[in-house]
């Protein structure tokens, strides 16, 4: 069943997607070679906390941070631990906010200091794909439509959609139905209208679009150990137009 939120509801996921954006603001000031994963995600945590909010993440299934945090192979799901950026590293920094019961769940890929020009057309080219994504999240349209418009953008620049893992619908619960894949077509699936609330997040890999988990049981990683990236923002669906909530 999907849930559509009234205005009210979709305000307080406002105010969790503002805390979420905020974290990331935070991420970015923190991001410089040396620092460890899990000092990152200390500082979101406390950050989260002193704002009368909870990281969605923790405890998720058993999840141990309140951040998911990736380097270059790894696409989600990274587990925040002793490891050390480096200078041409990416960093997938997902972050999750429940705020007065309604969720928030914005992720993004950084670069630690100067990377490659490769590195750097797979950020560009995710964040765009987001970005086409999101202006499809309108009412009359299809979830196909999201899929097919994120998958030209990262087909035409050569890279590949990640098919295992989609974005969802979002609210009460972090994963609500429906699933929003990244690829589809054009016209096809569930028609879109006022009052869904969705996360719209693609994933996209530079080599192959198959993935494996690490032995720690969560980290995904790209099956060929190429870099990966993750884009993501939740989105309401509203009479005029869509309507980004994780915007500081
Ligand atoms: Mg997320
Ligand atoms: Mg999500």
């Amino acid at each position: 069943m999907i849930v559509l939120k009234s205005r009210r509801e979709i305000e307080l996921m406002r105010q969790a997607g503002r805390l979420v954006a905020r974290a990331h603001q935070i991420v970015r000031g923190l991001l410089r070679p040396g620092i460890t994963t899990a000092e990152i995600d200390r500082h979101i945590e406390e950050f989260i906390r002193s704002h009368d909010a909870v990281p969605s993440f923790k405890g998720y299934r058993g999840f141990p941070a309140s951040t998911c945090i990736s380097v270059n192979e790894e696409l989600v799901h990274g587990i925040p631990g002793r490891r050390r950026l480096r200078h041409g590293d990416i960093v997938s920094v997902d972050i999750g906010v429940i705020y007065r019961g309604y969720h928030g769940d914005s992720a993004w890929t950084y670069a630690v200091g100067d990377i490659p020009a490769e590195a750097r057309r797979l950020l560009e080219t995710t964040e765009q794909a987001l970005m086409a994504g999101i202006a499809q999240a309108r009412a009359g349209k299809r979830l196909g439509d999201i899929g097919h418009a994120i998958q030209q953008v990262v087909e035409a620049a050569g890279f590949a959609v990640i098919r295992e893992y989609v974005g969802h619908g979002i609210g009460r619960e972090m994963h609500e139905p429906p699933q929003v894949p990244n690829y589809g077509e054009p016209g096809k699936g569930l028609v879109l209208r006022p009052g869904m609330t969705l996360a719209i997040e693609p994933m996209v890999s530079a080599g192959t679009w198959e993935t494996r988990v690490l032995g720690d049981k969560w980290t995904v990683v790209s099956a060929d150990g190429s870099l990966t990236a993750h884009f993501e923002h939740t989105v309401a669906i509203t009479d005029d137009g869509p309507d980004i909530l994780t915007l500081p």
